[in-house]
């Protein structure tokens, strides 16, 4: 028979631990690492389970579910709602109503009607620009040339506050090989930040490589099968 996975306060811990080991293996403060459970396909009462653990903060990839999940956990105060996934056009105004932080922002169109369409009773929407690295073909986000011209755009728009960068490199087993994207990300903002621009978010890293993310520089961490285990499919 089949049985609800359960959610496990140890696996959270374990990655907390995890950010910890990392941070100070960096020389870094470990509070300056934000982790950002990432429970997309996960149940709303998955996520319910880890808020009583004390996370705050969850990244979802898909609208709808994600909406749900928003709805679903509206009771419990102080949650932070991150949307992580591929935005399209047509979807914006409810990524727009519902979440807090928008990581996958690649085109002036798409931050456009996001800041058209941030209600006014609520804080700016904290927007991070999703950038493709040499060898990610196929995948969304803007590539390192075009990155300051969007910048620039979407540091104009009203209802928006850029925030820093976010990639999703492929995956790769050494250390070092793992370290290389997330070094490229953390020289661009720097690049950025040299030219005017005041970011102070990196979003990279998951679970199989949040230790090269955070010494590089991740200020955020973005970690769904480390913690919920294994989504189903
Ligand atoms: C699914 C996903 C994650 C989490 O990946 P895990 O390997 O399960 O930790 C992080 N970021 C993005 C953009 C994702 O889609």
């Amino acid at each position: 028979m089949l049985t609800a996975p359960q959610f496990s306060p140890a696996a959270l811990q374990s990655v907390r631990t995890r950010i910890v080991r990392a941070a100070e293996r960096a020389g870094r403060d470990p509070g300056s690492v934000r982790l950002l459970a990432v429970s997309k396909q996960q149940p709303a009462a998955m996520v319910r389970a880890a808020a009583t653990a004390g996370q705050t903060e969850f990244g979802e990839n898909y609208l709808q579910e994600g909406i749900g999940k928003v709805a679903a956990l509206a009771d419990v105060p102080g949650l932070t709602w991150h949307f992580i996934g591929q935005l399209q056009g047509n979807k914006t105004r409810e990524v727009a109503a519902d979440f807090d932080w928008v990581h996958t922002v690649d085109r002036e169109r798409i931050a456009s009607r996001l800041s058209a369409q941030r209600p006014h009773d609520v804080a700016p929407l904290q927007v991070l620009l999703q950038v493709r690295l040499a060898d990610e073909p196929g995948k969304g986000g803007v590539t390192p040339a075009a990155a300051p011209a969007l910048a620039t755009a979407i540091t104009a728009l009203p209802r928006l506050r850029l925030r820093g960068l976010m990639c999703i490199p492929p995956p790769a087993a050494e250390l070092e090989a793992q370290r290389r994207p997330f070094r490229q990300l953390r020289e661009l903002l720097e690049s950025l930040n040299a030219a005017g621009h005041a970011l102070d978010t990196l979003s990279m890293g998951m679970s199989d490589d949040l230790e090269a993310a955070v010494l590089e520089g991740a200020t955020i961490v973005r970690v769904g099968t480390a913690i919920f285990g294994r989504r189903p499919d």
